[in-house]
Formats: structure tokens, C-alpha cells, sequence
């Protein structure tokens, strides 16, 4: 087996990071959708739409995105 090889984190390592950082999945939000930017119902931080379907947390507050929209 080959040792530790760099590489850039990808998105399931980043949240992994989050939660090694003391970011429990604790909070729920859900992507308010805009025309080009989708905006977390927790923080009110802002993303680019293209990211939605990568992203069913917050990358800034790490909620997670399973809240239904109402
Ligand atoms: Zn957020």
C-alpha cells in the first residue's frame, strides 16, 4: 500500500475537516435559490448556484441542507 498522497481536499474531506474542527451537523437550513446565487437559511452566506448539487451542507456554517423548503 502506498503512502499518504497530497492532494487537493475534496468536498467530503472538507466537511470532514469541519466536523475534526468541532462543526457538528447540528444545524439544518436549505438553499434559498436566487437567480445565479443560492443563500444558507442558517448563516445568510451566499454561493454560486453551479455548486447546489455538490454542496448539502454549508460550507460557511456547515448546516446541513436537509431542511424541506417550505
Ligand atoms: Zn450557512
Amino acid at each position: 500500500m502506498s503512502e499518504v498522497i497530497v492532494h487537493q481536499p475534496t468536498k467530503s474531506e472538507f466537511k470532514r475537516m469541519a466536523m475534526q474542527l468541532g462543526y457538528e451537523p447540528i444545524r439544518h437550513g436549505h438553499w434559498d435559490e436566487g437567480h445565479e446565487m443560492m443563500t444558507c437559511t442558517n448563516c445568510c452566506e451566499q454561493f454560486d448556484l453551479y455548486f447546489k448539487n455538490d454542496f448539502n451542507y454549508c460550507p460557511n456554517c456547515g448546516a446541513k441542507m436537509d431542511e424541506k423548503e417550505i
